[in-house]
């Protein structure tokens, strides 16, 4: 089966900036939130950042609005998926969020439909486990922002079928990614090699050793990371920084990977990083 349409579940950071990208590849789009809210600012967010790619000369006008005429938006899942050739879940990092909406789709799309996942940490088996057809899930992990970042980290549960991998792996290459296989392990490769630098950044933030600016200007200038681990922590959301600590600490059941207190203060007070305009750093 080619993939013809593709349904995005969650409409936030990841799920906008993945529909942008299958939309701007040719695919029909449908961005699926129980959010309205939701919704309009993400298709307001993928009209702003086609804008930038036109600019950029990287994209013409008539892709952006071929690119913006392939998304609907809908709040019903279940139909949503029944028309679907691939779902791609990018609802909030909570494994009992994640396992509901699995059953939903499983019960809604066909047979030969593709299931993945963006999670960050959740494993991916686990998920499975949570549908009749184990052998079609499949973890498809985007980088942030996804119009811009290369990688697609595609991580295989135990069940998935090297069909389904294959698939995956063609479609990430015809967006334009590209694509690394690993396999079912909490934090993939990613996340946990990225988290506990992020957290330790966080502690060094709690022990007074420097200002978040200066953590931050130490690790881009002095290891060329393109940005500090506290602005990226913002970037990706506080929030999910630490439900992928939680779930490296207890998965792996190593203290190396306790979430900052610090982490933990800044979530509860709402401070979510960008997407609530402060973290870390402020944002207008
Ligand atoms: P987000 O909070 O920005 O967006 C999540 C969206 O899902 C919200 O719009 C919310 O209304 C919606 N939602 C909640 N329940 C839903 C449901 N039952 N059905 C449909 N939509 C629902 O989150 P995000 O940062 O986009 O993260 C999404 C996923 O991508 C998470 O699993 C996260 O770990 C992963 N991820 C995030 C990043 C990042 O940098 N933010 C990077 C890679 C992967």
């Amino acid at each position: 089966m080619s993939i013809e349409r593709i349904v995005v579940v969650g409409a936030g950071t990841m799920g906008n900036g993945i529909a942008h990208v299958t939309a701007l590849h040719g695919i029909a789009t449908t961005l699926v939130d129980v959010d309205t809210g939701a919704l309009e600012r993400a298709l307001a967010s993928i009209d702003r950042n086609l804008d930038r790619q036109v600019t950029k000369g990287v994209v013409d006008e008539a892709a952006k609005t071929a690119a913006l005429a392939r998304i609907v938006t809908s709040q019903d899942l279940a139909v949503a998926a029944a028309e679907a050739d691939l779902v791609i879940e990018a609802a909030p990092e909570r494994a009992e969020l994640k396992y509901t909406i699995f059953e939903t789709i499983d019960r809604a799309a066909p047979r030969g439909t593709i299931l993945a996942s963006n999670t960050s940490s959740i494993s991916i088996t686990e998920i499975a486990a949570h549908t009749e057809r184990p052998e079609d899930v499949i973890g498809m992990h985007f980088m942030n922002p996804v119009p811009v970042m290369q990688l697609v980290e595609v991580i295989r549960g135990l069940a998935t079928s090297d069909v389904t991998t294959r698939k995956v792996v063609e479609l990430a290459e015809a967006l334009g990614k590209t694509p690394v296989e690993v396999n079912d392990s909490p934090g993939f490769v990613s996340n946990r090699v990225l988290l506990p630098m992020i957290n330790e950044a966080i502690f060094a933030l709690m022990e007074g050793v420097a200002t978040p600016e200066a953590i931050d200007t130490v690790m881009k200038l002095g290891m060329n990371h393109p940005m500090g681990p506290l602005a990226l922590a913002d970037l990706i959301g506080l929030d999910t920084c630490l439900s992928i600590l939680e779930v490296l600490h207890r998965e792996i059941g190593d203290d190396r990977y306790r979430p900052c207190p610090l982490l933990r203060k800044y979530v509860a007070a709402g401070w979510l990083g960008r997407k609530t305009g402060r973290g870390f750093h402020v944002y207008e």
